[in-house]
């Protein structure tokens, strides 16, 4: 038996290991059971693992119970992981009747080719994984679903099981817990439920999200918001194209670098294009599009730009994990003595921006991606870093937000501040984010007259606040659960007829209602009240008005704020005043 030291999750990467070391104890519980079934591919994921089998007859819940009973029995043995080395023969022997490993294999070019075993269980793997099963204090398997090979429709169809592990049973308890509450929040599923969005796998594609028109009305008030906000702050707007010649993506570095999250090109004029995965050569070119002068820095460009990037099929979630987005981007170009204000601003904007929706200090995090000082790979001014990195690091101690300082993980282009935000079920997602760029200047050769009437090198700041319109979506509809506070609800008044005989006053105050601005949806179906009532609080509207006799013969209304006992006799313009008062104030 190996010893097995106590396991903490510190980092994203230790949590990543203990799931996928889980996902090896899963598919030797499968092989135990069920010696025939071929092992598909078995990784991490943002909150637990998975692994998929090709197996004819499906699994079934009971099938989860048994496979969990035999992990427990794996874990107990407490097996060490062993890292081993074969030839490509070798492995070819080995794998002989794992055809979907078979196929793996022919894409690692190693000579040496990586497996890890437990017991007498061998998988192909390049690691990291835990020390030994023992680790694995408490697991849950979770669910089934079924995937092709690969993503593709044209492979075989296997069936994957999900689940989730810990190194405590408490971990486990609190997670489960957690997810209970997430699934009743969960944003994919109160999406199409709240007639908010809709993805059509089958039919138009995943990770391709449409708005239907009541999603569509909270992202024009997320869009209007964030336009006049930046409008008031002296930023000037660009529309830029979805695709740019390879060449420009070559010369901004991003083919180097970001091509396994770009899309194949298209071809034009025998000219290669590609689909834009951001947006910063672009706006590079409306400052090249004349000569600059120190008189006008900092130039600040925004723009509302949807950009592509290829997402694993097993990874698309909703609207937090799409194959396009819409980032709420930005660029700023400002001379190296501007750098403090500039951050400054920018980071006060950003916390602004996520208050605005609701989100509190205590929901944010910061964090900081700085220098490794020991390491020359960075590019740019020494003290340039300096005077960019210890403002990042005053504004936030004045503002006494807690921080967390990753000391060697900027880019070897810039420093950058980030925002996250948790989602219900804790995985952080990154919001607002400062980036300082040194590079692409250099690239595109970005200059400024300065006052010695001599150029110099421009500083370019890439900044988003919400990260993309699609996935703050999904935050904020997880974070209200659907019930959105009035500024942003699609509908603000659900107006409900309590018999046909009071429908002409109800249509009467919706039209006044709707004159005022206030979104309105009626329910005039001949249905009892109390059923319109139940319908109309699923649909999580902020008020409920409902007109009968009472109110027609008083010209009133009855109104049931959300969650809370009716108000009866309301005059229809003490309520309009109400409401307009609430908008304003963004409750
Ligand atoms: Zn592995
Ligand atoms: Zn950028």
């Amino acid at each position: 038996m190996a010893d097995k030291p106590k396991f903490k999750f510190e980092t994203e990467e230790d949590k990543k290991a203990f799931w996928h070391s889980t996902s090896h104890v899963l598919a030797d519980a499968v092989k135990r059971l069920w010696p025939d079934v071929k092992l598909g591919i078995g990784p991490a994921i943002d909150s637990g693992f998975y692994y998929d089998f090709d197996k004819k007859e499906p699994f079934t819940q009971e099938d989860l119970r048994k496979i969990e009973a035999e992990m427990k029995k794996i874990i107990k043995e407490n097996l060490e992981f062993k890292q081993v080395l074969l030839s490509r023969d070798e492995a070819k022997k080995l794998l002989k009747n794992e055809p979907y490993k078979l196929d793996l294999l022919k894409e690692i070019p190693e000579e040496k080719v990586s497996f890890y075993q437990h017991g007498k269980f061998i998988d192909l793997c390049k690691g990291p994984v835990i020390k030994s099963t023992g680790q694995i204090g408490a697991v849950r398997l979770l669910s089934i679903a079924s995937a092709y090979w690969r993503g593709d429709p044209k492979q075989p169809m296997l069936q994957r099981i999900y689940g989730i592990s810990f190194p405590t049973e408490k971990e486990l308890a609190d997670y489960l817990k957690k997810r209970e509450e997430a699934e009743k929040r969960d944003h994919s599923k109160l999406g199409p439920q709240l007639e908010l969005f809709q993805i059509f796998p089958e039919s138009i594609g995943s990770g391709l999200p449409i708005f239907l028109p009541k999603g569509a009305i909270l992202r024009r008030i997320i869009e209007d918001f964030w336009k006049v906000e930046h409008e008031k702050r002296g930023y000037q707007f660009l529309y830029t194209m979805h695709i740019g010649r390879k060449s420009l993506w070559i010369r901004s570095g991003h083919w180097a670098m970001y091509k396994d999250s770009m899309y194949p090109p298209v071809k034009i004029d025998e000219e290669e294009y590609l689909l834009k995965p951001m947006n910063c050569p672009f706006h590079i070119h409306a400052f090249l599009s004349k000569p600059r002068s120190y008189r006008e820095l900092p130039i600040k460009y925004c723009e509302l730009a949807t950009v592509y990037r290829y997402e694993a099929s097993g990874a698309l979630h909703g609207l937090t994990r799409v194959r396009g987005f819409t980032q709420d981007d930005g660029h700023i170009f400002c001379s190296p003595d501007q750098i403090k204000n500039v951050l400054a601003e920018t980071i006060d904007f950003n916390l602004y921006m996520l208050k605005a929706f609701g989100f509190k200090d205590e929901e944010i995090k910061a964090r900081l991606s700085l220098r490794d000082p020991k390491s020359e790979k960075y590019l740019g001014d020494a003290k340039i870093w300096e005077t960019a990195e210890s403002a990042l690091r005053e504004i936030l101690k004045e503002k006494g937000m807690k921080y967390h300082e990753g000391i060697g993980e900027a880019a070897f282009y810039g420093p950058k501040i980030d925002f996250l935000i948790e989602d219900v079920l804790g995985r952080e997602w990154q919001c607002g984010t400062a980036q300082l760029d040194f590079n692409l200047p250099e690239k595109f050769n970005l200059t400024y007259k300065g006052a010695d009437n001599a150029e110099h090198r421009i500083v370019m700041i890439h900044r988003a606040f919400l990260g993309s319109i699609e996935r703050f979506m999904g935050l904020l509809i997880e974070k209200y659960g659907g019930a959105f506070p009035i500024w942003l609800a699609p509908v603000q008044v659900k107006i409900l007829s309590f018999t046909d005989r009071n429908i002409p006053y109800a249509k009467k105050v919706e039209q006044q209602l709707r004159e005022a601005g206030i979104r309105v949806e009626s329910n005039y179906d001949p249905e009892t009240v109390e059923y319109k009532v139940r319908q109309a609080e699923i649909e999580k509207a902020p008020y409920i008005v409902v007109c009968g006799d009472k109110e027609e013969k008083a010209n009133t209304l009855a109104v049931r704020p959300r969650g809370q006992k009716p108000k009866f006799g309301v005059k229809i313009e003490d309520f309009i005043e109400q409401i307009k008062e609430e908008i304003a104030e963004r409750k």
